[in-house]
């Protein structure tokens, strides 16, 4: 289930006009932000802590030494993914944006994320040119509750932004999981493996796609719904996350807690 372009394009259009209406809110103190049209205040912009080079060629996490190809959490482990690109650590003051983003419906927030995660990577996703983006699915009555998926209204963004198709339907997440920020590692992926699936029972012949998430920490979900794909015949998978938690530490707030 390839999405239009046409209702891509409804999409926009309407959210240009609530725009226009509603003046944005900076993602980051939440104050109408100031000149119109700017996505951010220049100040609250600054304090962020994007993701720098060298960084981990499996995970995208920032390395602290550059002699590293791999961080701590990915060296000697094997992945169903091949790499993963992360635009900012994940912070406090990214903990709370994308908490406001996620569970108090800041939409309009995903256009900050999204066209800074162009900046830093379209070259790159350009390049290696996937054939589709998934978004990390939520669990029907967790999107009921939520309104909306946040990793589908990214993976939009940047399909737009990319001219990339977004395929929202292909996988689903069909197990209610229990809140992981209480688990430890091993409980993590336990308590993950099995939750997501194909939605055909034709697998959808993709040979290269990227997934699309919010956060990264203990990166069992992607792990998770890579190994799906490959399972399904996708050859090649890399994915995108907006904020990457740091190296070893596995009990931060945050990670698909409620998904
Ligand atoms: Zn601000
Ligand atoms: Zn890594």
């Amino acid at each position: 289930m390839v999405q239009t372009d046409r209702r891509a394009l409804r999409k926009r259009v309407a959210e240009r006009l609530a725009a226009l209406i509603y003046p944005r809110r900076c993602p980051v103190c939440e104050k109408i932000v100031t000149p119109r049209g700017a996505l951010i205040c220049r100040d609250c912009k600054k304090e962020l802590r994007y993701i720098k080079q060298p960084s981990c060629m499996r995970c995208g996490r920032q390395l602290s030494y550059a002699e590293h190809e791999y961080c701590s959490e990915c060296a000697g482990k094997r992945f169903s993914y091949d790499r993963g690109y992360a635009v900012w650590q994940y912070d406090a003051r990214m903990r709370h944006s994308l908490g406001a983003f996620k569970y108090h419906s800041k939409r309009e927030y995903a256009d900050f994320y999204v066209t800074e995660a162009v900046r830093l990577y379209g070259d790159r996703i350009r390049a290696q040119a996937p054939e589709v983006l998934i978004p990390v699915p939520i669990h029907r009555a967790k999107r009921k509750q939520r309104g909306f998926n946040q990793a589908e209204c990214l993976a939009e963004r940047l399909g737009a932004q990319l001219g990339i198709p977004v395929d929202a339907g292909c996988l689903v997440r069909h197990k209610k999981t229990m809140p992981l920020k209480e688990l430890g590692a091993k409980e993590r992926a336990r308590e993950l493996h099995g939750a997501f699936r194909i939605r055909e029972k034709v697998p959808p012949g993709y040979r290269s796609v990227m997934l699309v998430d919010d956060i990264y920490t203990t990166g069992n979900t992607l792990e998770e719904c890579a190994a799906v794909l490959k399972k399904a015949g996708v050859q090649k998978i890399t994915f995108l996350c907006i904020a990457i938690g740091a190296a070893g530490n596995k009990n931060q707030k945050g990670d698909k807690a409620w998904t």
